[in-house]
């Protein structure tokens, strides 16, 4: 099930995407959203007789997280040795704040204090439910869906400051979506990055370091996860920069793609 947060000009609420989608995640020209009551992460998923057309709904951030999202980095071998590092032993986190979330067609603003952003393709896992402490072979009861994200990065504020905090927690340095795929085998996916129609990044989530299981099991042993949290999961080799005016686009097969255009903070 493909689970969106939309507006038609009103309110946000939540729908479920209907009908065949390619390989790519891509949708049919005549799918439909049918509205949901409420917001299915906390009432579960209740139809109404609403059915609206996609082409015809801005798509939003298919989640807002309540607390956090929780960054992993060089979770890709390859992508470790291009930012000039080892593997990590453990999985490396980092946070960055909910309020660098953003949705689909959302500009992502460079920022005045960088000269150097770059985008990151990652599969992204929604967490569902409460929990701490959840074993490997029990994540799959927690986790809620999965959705595509953009790990924006203000690469020379990384290199110079110690923390990652700034370098990755402007607003607008964290975009979600298409939707909410709930049903997904995470084994092998395909990830990729266009920037301006080229492929900057093309990877397999069967490179990670350390798999989806493994990932949340390792962040709930730090610390409690809430519904809507969300872990991305780390992106593969090939970031680079993007200027204003770029636009990125990054497709995770299964789920979809989230396209953001990079524009002048001023
Ligand atoms: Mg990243």
């Amino acid at each position: 099930m493909r689970i969106a947060r939309f507006t038609t000009g009103d309110e946000p609420q939540y729908g479920v995407v209907t009908g065949d989608v390619d390989d790519l995640g891509i949708p049919a020209d005549d799918t439909v959203l049918v509205g949901l009551a409420g917001d299915p992460l906390y009432v579960g998923v209740q139809l109404t007789d609403t059915e609206v057309p996609l082409s015809d709904v801005r798509l939003l951030a298919p989640v807002l997280p309540r607390s956090k999202v929780v960054g992993i980095g060089r979770n890709y071998a390859a992508h470790a040795a291009e930012m000039g590092g080892d593997v990590p032993t453990e999985p490396l986190m980092f946070l960055k704040p909910n309020t660098s979330v953003v949705g689909p067609g959302d500009p992502v603003f460079y920022p005045r204090q960088s000269h150097e952003l770059h985008y990151e393709g990652e599969l992204a896992v929604v967490i569902g439910r409460i929990c701490r402490d959840v074993a490997p072979e029990r994540v799959a009861d927690v986790v809620y869906g999965y959705t595509v994200g953009n790990d924006v990065t203000a690469r020379d504020l990384q290199r110079g400051d110690v923390q990652f905090t700034r370098a990755k927690g402007f607003d607008s340095f964290c975009p979600l979506g298409p939707w909410i795929e709930t049903d997904l085998d995470t084994s092998d996916l395909r990830v990729t990055t266009h920037l301006n129609g080229d492929v900057v990044q093309d990877g397999r989530t069967k490179d990670m370091v350390f798999d989806v299981a493994t990932l949340v099991s390792y962040v709930s042993s730090v610390m409690t996860l809430l519904p809507g949290d969300v872990i991305l999961t780390g992106t593969p080799e090939g970031v680079g920069p993007m200027q204003v005016g770029d636009e990125v686009e990054v497709t995770v097969a299964g789920i979809g793609s989230l396209t953001n255009k990079v524009v002048s903070r001023d």
